[in-house]
C-alpha cells in the first residue's frame, strides 16, 4: 500500500508543474498584452483540461482499488452483466465492433457481487480497445460457454498482443505500458476473480491480438 500510494502521488505531481506553468506563462502574456492571446488562452485551456482529465482518471483508478474487499454477493445472470457492459462500448466506440456469442446459453447464473463482475469485463473491454492501434478497425469476441461446473467467458482482440517480456508482469499492481495508464486495472480483476473462486488467463500473439479468460462458477440453485 505505501509503495501504490508513492506511485499515485507521484503520478498526481507529474502534471502538476506543466499545469502550474503554463498558467503563469498565459498570466504574463496577459499582463504583456500580447497580441495572440485568443490563440494562447486556446492552446493552454486545451492542455489544462487534458491534464486535469488524466488527474481524474488516476483518482478513479485508485479508488475502484480501494474499495475493492466488500463483495456483496448475490445470484446474477452472466449474461445479462455481459450485454449491459457490450452495450454500453457499442454506444461509445468508434472504430470498434462487438460480437457476443452465447452458444445456445440463455441465463448463467453465478453467486457474485454484480457491481464486481461489470466492473472485471468493463476493464477487460476497455484493455482490448485500447490495444487495437488507432489506424485499425477493430474487433471484439466475446464468447460465453460452459465447461463443466464453470462458465467461461472470453474476451478477444485483433490488437497489438503482448510482448513477451511483460506477459509476466501484467497482473502486477502498477504495471503499465500506456501512458496515462495505471497499471490496477487487471491487479484489480484478478483479485476480484480470484476472490469469487474463479481462475483467470490470457492466450496472446504478437500483432494478431489478445485473449482473456475468465472462469466463474456456476451457480446451481438449491
Ligand atoms: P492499464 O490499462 O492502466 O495499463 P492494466 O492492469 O489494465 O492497466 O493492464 C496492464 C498492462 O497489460 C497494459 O498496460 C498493457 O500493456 C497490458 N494489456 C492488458 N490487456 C491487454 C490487451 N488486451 N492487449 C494487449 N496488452 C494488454
Amino acid at each position: 500500500w505505501r509503495e501504490m500510494a508513492k506511485q499515485v502521488a507521484h503520478e498526481i505531481k507529474n502534471p502538476l508543474t506543466p499545469m502550474r506553468l503554463s498558467i503563469q506563462l498565459l498570466q504574463q502574456a496577459y499582463k504583456d498584452k500580447k497580441p495572440d492571446m485568443e490563440q494562447r488562452l486556446e492552446r493552454v485551456t486545451k492542455t489544462i483540461i487534458e491534464q486535469i482529465d488524466t488527474l481524474s482518471s488516476i483518482a478513479s483508478a485508485f479508488s475502484d482499488f480501494a474499495k475493492m474487499p466488500k463483495a456483496s454477493n448475490e445470484r446474477i445472470d452472466l449474461c445479462d452483466s455481459l450485454e449491459s457492459v457490450i452495450e454500453l462500448f457499442r454506444e461509445t466506440s468508434e472504430n470498434t465492433s462487438f460480437e457476443f456469442e452465447k452458444n445456445g446459453i440463455g441465463e448463467a447464473f453465478i453467486f457474485a457481487d454484480r457491481e464486481q463482475v461489470l466492473r472485471v469485463f468493463t476493464n477487460l473491454i476497455k484493455n482490448a480497445i485500447q490495444a487495437i492501434p488507432d489506424e485499425q478497425e477493430g474487433k471484439v469476441i466475446i464468447t460465453i460457454s460452459r465447461q463443466d461446473d464453470m462458465f467461461v467467458v472470453s474476451v478477444k482482440d485483433n490488437g497489438t498482443g503482448i510482448d513477451d517480456d511483460v506477459i509476466d508482469k501484467i497482473f502486477v499492481p502498477n504495471f503499465t505500458t500506456k501512458t496515462a495508464g495505471m497499471g490496477l486495472g487487471l491487479a484489480m480483476v484478478k483479485n476480484i476473480v480470484e476472490t469469487a473462486s474463479g481462475r483467470i488467463w490470457f492466450e496472446t500473439t504478437k500483432d494478431q491480438g489478445t485473449t482473456f479468460f475468465v472462469a466463474l462458477k456456476v451457480y446451481e440453485e438449491q
